[in-house]
């Protein structure tokens, strides 16, 4: 079944209308014909990337339309900035089980609200029927320029002797998800017995500002973009988290032949001052343990992972979406984790599998 080409309009011709007029030099063309027809700066090179979500896979049934909405472009997005790119504008294929007016005008809402953040408009897409037990796919391909000098940064470029960097608190949308499942009592379903009232008694004692964070890190994601952009004349290989650091890791070490430390005491030290008070808590130790795990194993981060020259350390620093240094790259193989001097590996296995069963 197609979906009436009015409703088309109404959803996504008429809310994005505007955008796409205050980018009409790129935007000739955009929803309502049979393609969409951009027109590519002169001297750009153009980026493409596409990622689908699930209902009951990457999103709760029951989650905010409109937060479905702004999360969809952001992690799309999110791709742009891992190769330093900058959106043009993208195209949106929606499965739906049927129409859900009220479902169709907040998720609108949502995509229109964070697609204006970013000028990022939408040029087209397909909208189709997933049948009616099927569950909500948003497919998203977005588009994205940067000059012809830089061609991104590519996951073998890393060299031996980069610092490794990440931005902002990597780890904080899996302790926003752990909240969901218990918000949900559901907790149970997402980590093994031996765990659960650990993972209980360290989120019945979460402050309040840092479970906001968390649960706005989940939901509300931004892709790095202004900081991907900065990265041009920095990073050698760069990554966004989707799948979790030790993954997403993974991929540069593998692609560069290199290995990877990442310093575990570096990562409790981010934690810790995000919640200094922990230090007081007797369960100090377990608890750092499993914010620790977050980062490491959690998925959904879309912050930026990036290898650089020791020598931009001081300019790296100062650039936004507060950049920490978390390890070094070195001649080798894997993931490795060092601690007060001890170091142990992990496989890259660690990271979300999206075929494995979810454990904790
Ligand atoms: P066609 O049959 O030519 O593929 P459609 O009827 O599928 O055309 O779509 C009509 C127009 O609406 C096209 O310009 C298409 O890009 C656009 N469109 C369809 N679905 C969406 C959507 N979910 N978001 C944005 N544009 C859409
Ligand atoms: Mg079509």
């Amino acid at each position: 079944m197609l979906v009436e080409f009015d409703l088309i309009q109404r959803h996504f011709g008429l809310p994005f209308y505007s955008l796409g007029q205050s980018n009409s030099a790129t935007v000739l063309t955009g929803i309502g014909d049979d393609c969409a027809v951009l027109k590519i700066p002169l001297n750009q090179l153009t980026f493409v990337s596409t990622d689908t979500l699930v209902e009951g896979v990457h999103f709760f049934k029951e989650d905010s339309p409109s937060l479905i909405g702004w999360k969809s472009l952001a992690c799309n997005l999110s791709d742009l900035a891992a190769c330093g790119a900058m959106p043009l504008g993208f195209t949106l294929n929606l499965s739906l089980p049927g129409v859900d007016e009220n479902w169709l005008i907040e998720f609108s809402k949502g995509l229109l609200w964070y697609a204006k953040q970013e000028n990022c408009p939408l040029v087209g897409g397909d909208t189709t029927s997933a049948g009616l037990n099927g569950n909500k796919t948003i497919s998203i391909t977005v588009l994205g320029q940067a000059p012809s000098g830089h061609g991104g940064f590519h996951r073998s470029l890393a060299n031996a002797g980069d610092d490794l960097w990440v931005s902002g608190r990597p780890g904080l949308a899996r302790l926003g998800l752990l909240i969901e499942y218990q918000n949900r009592d559901q907790l149970g379903l997402f980590c093994s017995p031996s765990k659960l009232s650990e993972l209980q008694s360290l989120l019945s004692v979460l402050p309040v500002e840092l479970r906001a964070c968390a649960t706005q890190a989940l939901q509300q994601p931004e892709a790095r973009l202004v900081l991907g952009k900065s990265l041009r004349s920095f990073a050698k290989a760069c990554v966004d988290l989707s799948d979790g650091l030790i993954g997403d890791l993974g991929h540069i070490v593998q692609s560069s032949a290199l290995r990877a430390n990442v310093s575990l005491d570096v990562i409790q030290a981010m934690w810790l001052r995000f919640w200094p008070d922990l230090a007081q808590n007797h369960n100090c130790e377990s608890f750092l343990k499993i914010l620790v795990e977050c980062t490491l194993q959690g998925g959904d981060d879309y912050e930026l992972c990036w290898t650089a020259s020791p020598i931009h350390r001081n300019l790296i620093q100062k650039l936004e979406s507060s950049p920490l240094r978390i390890g070094s790259l070195a001649s080798g193989q894997g993931v490795w984790l060092t601690q007060n001097g001890h170091e142990s590996t992990l496989a890259p296995s660690h990271s979300y599998n999206h075929f494995a069963e979810l454990t904790f």
